[in-house]
């Protein structure tokens, strides 16, 4: 898949449609887009081609995408697998976003761990372009490497089901940069 397709949100993307229509498979960074192969009964394999670009995260810009037939391998569970390194880099990379109507609320909101954080960010927002120093879009190819997330943090990154789970700049108070005027 090629287009603006990395930093966006589109690996937790494939990661919740093929969950939720029972495939098994990865899918990855590669120095040119996302990389994925699904495996599973026709039909849902299918459903899964036909939603693919049609639901795919707000950020995203899909411009092409290419499928090819293979042998099942009888693969159970679905990753979302490590960038290969090397190749000739190819891959769009996204602007950076104004903050989400998500962020914005835990922003203002004084209970919020990110209450009054500057850096709110998420798989939906924050920034992008600012960040990279590299494809494929990773933690360590983005002038975040050097901010080693916090437990909290870190479970956010890691849970399918969180709006951070794979957002690359995601950080805290605690964690990620900080802002002093002087
Ligand atoms: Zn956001
Ligand atoms: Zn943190």
């Amino acid at each position: 898949m090629e287009g603006t397709v990395q930093g966006v949100g589109f690996r937790p993307y494939v990661h919740r449609l093929a969950g939720e229509l029972g495939l098994a498979g990865f899918v990855l960074n590669d120095e040119r887009g996302v990389l994925l192969e699904v495996e599973g009964e026709a039909a849902a394999v299918q459903a899964f081609l036909d939603r693919l670009p049609l639901e795919s995260p707000p950020l995203a810009a899909v411009e092409r995408v290419s499928s090819t037939r293979l042998e099942p391998t009888g693969e159970t569970g679905f990753a979302i697998r490590e960038s290969p390194a090397g190749g000739e880099p190819d891959a769009l990379v996204s602007p950076d976003s104004a903050t989400c109507v998500d962020c914005l609320a835990e922003l203002f909101d004084p209970a919020d761990r990110r209450h009054r954080y500057p850096f709110v960010n998420c798989t939906n927002c924050g920034p992008r372009f600012t960040i990279v120093r590299g494809v494929p879009y990773d933690r360590p190819l983005t002038t975040m490497a050097a901010f080693e997330m916090c437990p909290a943090c870190q479970a956010e990154y890691d849970d399918p089901v969180d709006r951070r789970f794979h957002a690359q700049p995601n950080a805290c108070p605690d964690c990620g940069p900080s802002l002093w005027l002087v």
